[in-house]
């Protein structure tokens, strides 16, 4: 900028950031003119977890996916969960010397299929994400972001191009909530699940994380669903997973099995065919066949227990169940890939 500082523009915050200073992610930093990324290379976590635990259920169920987040955040959620990093600077953190070849190598060394860019929010380490993509596509590994989707036009093409499953908070459906609780806005996240669905090939899916007096009124629910099945179909999963009192949230209660039964009610009789429950022990983890109403997918917490899906369709009724089940699905919507990235 005119004044000496540098424009990110990479999520919506647009941070102006001065000489020695770091945007609010942390991470993003003005080193003499330069915006440098300071978890490049450097993610404070590193785990094997089994898919469903980002959560994605129709994406290659029942598989492990090596997982890797770095120190920062562009959100301020008072809940987060992972507090110990998303709120740490990157020289706060006990970070591994990880170079992008280098996680390949270990997601194919301890047989993990795919990669998830997760724990925190990974678009502030785009340039990491992107460089470690390229080199599992190369590889034969799948890609996934974990996001909160706050992230701009422009910078959203150049990262998703290298994704191949995403799985997307959307953490309330008021102005109120994400602009209090989260210190971010809520119509950018809107786009970015318009831009996935019309403009992209990759499969996504939802969490709608739960928290009593917050975000679990009925009517705030109902809204949200009924925007889901106007701009983005009745086939994307939506996870609506329980809170636990968190980092500043920790005067109020966990939520109570029943809400997360109610909104998965309420949502699969409006229509969505794939409703989860997701952080409690239940049955609502389960794929139900939208044909013949069979359980498809048994789960247990994170596990898979039976998967009687084939060739994406249900083994008793023949129906197509959305999601990415084998390979060459996942090959087929990189080469079909429909991307229109901006240049303005
Ligand atoms: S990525 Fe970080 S530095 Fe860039 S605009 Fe967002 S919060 Fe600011």
């Amino acid at each position: 900028m005119q004044d000496g500082r540098l424009h990110c523009y990479l999520c919506p915050r647009h941070c102006h950031i001065g000489e020695g200073q770091s945007g609010f992610c942390f991470i993003r930093k003005n080193e003499g003119g330069r915006l440098v990324q300071l978890g490049y290379g450097r993610p404070a976590a590193v785990a094997m977890d089994p898919i469903e635990k980002k959560p994605l259920n129709h994406f290659f169920p029942g598989t492990k996916i090596l997982s890797l987040g770095t120190a920062g955040c562009n959100m301020g959620c008072f809940f987060c969960q992972n507090w110990d990093i998303s709120k740490a600077k990157a020289d706060q953190v006990r970070a591994a010397d990880l170079a992008p070849d280098d996680v390949v190598e270990l997601a194919m060394r301890y047989g993990a299929p795919s990669l998830a860019f997760t724990y925190n929010e990974p678009t502030i380490w785009g340039e990491y994400v992107i460089d470690i993509a390229r080199e599992a596509h190369e590889a034969g590994l799948n890609t996934v972001m974990v996001s909160n989707g706050y992230i701009t036009r422009e910078a959203f093409f150049d990262i998703y191009e290298h994704i191949d499953a995403a799985n997307i908070d959307l953490k309330a459906f008021t102005e109120k909530f994400y602009a209090k609780v989260t210190l971010t806005h809520l119509q950018p996240v809107l786009e970015t699940l318009r831009w996935l669905r019309h403009e992209t090939n990759v499969w996504f899916e939802m969490t709608n994380l739960i928290i009593p007096t917050l975000n679990d009124d009925n009517s705030e629910l109902k809204q949200l669903c009924e925007w889901v099945l106007e701009n983005l179909g009745d086939n994307v999963p939506l996870h609506f997973t329980a809170f636990h009192p968190d980092f500043k949230l920790v005067d109020k209660q966990a939520t109570p099995p029943e809400t997360l039964h109610g909104a998965r009610r309420l949502a699969t009789e409006m229509g969505l065919k794939y409703v989860y429950e997701g952080n409690i022990f239940s049955d609502g983890g389960d794929t139900i066949c939208p044909g013949c109403k069979k359980r498809i997918i048994r789960r247990s917490w994170h596990s898979v227990l039976a998967d009687d899906v084939r060739q994406g369709k249900c083994k008793d009724c023949g129906t197509t169940i959305e999601g990415v089940f084998e390979k060459a699905e996942v090959e087929r919507r990189r080469t079909d890939a429909h991307l229109h990235p901006v240049t303005e």
